[in-house]
């Protein structure tokens, strides 16, 4: 890692933008690397947005996984990380977080670099928990059994933070086994065929990975978290909606709905980072069940990375702005 990109990043916001690999359009157009832009002519009125990091076309996994190493190995240190991807349905969030085998991305990479950084040693302890926010309703995704909803509390007073009811935690002794986790997860994710992408997943997934070390020079329990969200689609209800035979207008009021949902709870994140990065004394991590569960996630201190995923496509520009639009308001 680097030390000095480190420092930056510690109780920060960074937004950093990944292209879905396509013909390029006149009406996208980038200026890559740190501080990079991406600029847009949409209706014949041009915006330039700058982010943290604009990855060039085409960047490999390796290239995305390079710049943020060095955030995930602070959770080692007892740092919170965060990162999400965010982006229109189709745009490879879930390619960019979790890659095909061949290949892999985000997750698979930042487990097996924690794990090399670890050892063997045995100071730390391992553990995992994964679930889903599918319209509001949190679900454990690694549960024996059918899928339950769980409740999502206030944890008791003076301790802060939020609990969630019956939420399984599991000891993970090794890489091997925390990918049988996660492929397991993976697999009980819910998703629904939308009129935009026929495997699209409209559910929130988030992956917890806790690291708690016995280290005498560290003190006894200090816990570094790594959450890794691959956040739904984040295109606007109207898109999904459907018409046709009655079933596929009771399927089209579902779209919506869960569609409104995901809008809704997209917003609340946006909210909760906008107001974090202003300091304002008022983070209204309350307003969806997303923002909530990451409530002790996204505290002082901690680091959050958000890879936007854009579209360059000339159909998908409405929805290129309104991404780079919210990158804007939480970086
Ligand atoms: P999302 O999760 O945002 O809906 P996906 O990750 O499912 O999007 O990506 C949509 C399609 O595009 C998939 O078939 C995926 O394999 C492909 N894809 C996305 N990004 C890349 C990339 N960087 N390189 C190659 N294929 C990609
Ligand atoms: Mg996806």
């Amino acid at each position: 890692g680097c030390p000095g990109r480190l420092l930056e990043l510690k109780g920060n916001i960074r937004v950093l933008c990944r292209l879905r690999p396509g013909t390029p359009s006149s009406l996208v157009s980038l200026e890559p690397g740190p501080g990079g832009t991406v600029t847009t002519c949409y209706r014949g009125h041009q915006r330039r947005f700058r982010l943290d990091w604009v990855f060039p076309p085409h960047a490999s996994q390796e290239e995305v996984f390079r710049e943020l190493e060095s955030a995930v190995l602070s959770c080692l240190g007892g740092y919170s990380v965060c990162i999400f991807t965010y982006g229109q349905t189709g745009t490879g969030k879930t390619y960019s977080m979790e890659g095909p085998p061949e290949d892999p991305g985000i997750a698979p990479r930042a487990l097996q670099s924690l794990f090399r950084e670890m050892g063997t040693g045995g100071q730390h302890r391992v553990t995992l928990s994964m679930v889903e926010i599918y319209n509001e309703a949190v679900r454990d995704l690694l549960a024996p059994g059918p899928p339950q909803r769980l409740a999502v509390r206030q944890g008791p007073a003076g301790q802060g933070g939020i609990q969630v009811a019956g939420l399984t935690h599991w000891d993970v002794p090794n890489l091997e086994s925390l990918h049988q986790m996660l492929s397991l997860g993976r697999s009980n994710r819910a998703t629904a065929a939308t009129a935009m992408n026929q495997r699209s997943s409209r559910s929130h997934a988030l992956v917890t990975l806790t690291l708690r070390t016995a280290s005498p020079s560290r003190g006894p329990g200090t816990a570094g978290t790594l959450h890794l969200v691959d956040l739904a689609g984040s295109e606007r209800a109207w898109k999904a909606g459907a018409a046709g035979s009655s079933q596929e207008d009771r399927d089209g009021a579902q779209r919506l709905r869960e569609a409104r949902t995901i809008n809704r709870s997209l917003l609340a994140l946006g909210g909760v980072m906008a107001a974090l990065r202003a300091r304002r004394p008022h983070v209204p991590f309350r307003d969806s069940q997303l923002t909530r569960l990451l409530q002790p996630a996204l505290g002082p201190g901690a680091t959050a990375v958000l890879l936007l995923q854009i579209s360059t496509r000339p159909e998908d520009l409405g929805e290129t702005v309104c991404s780079l639009k919210f990158a804007e308001r939480v970086g």
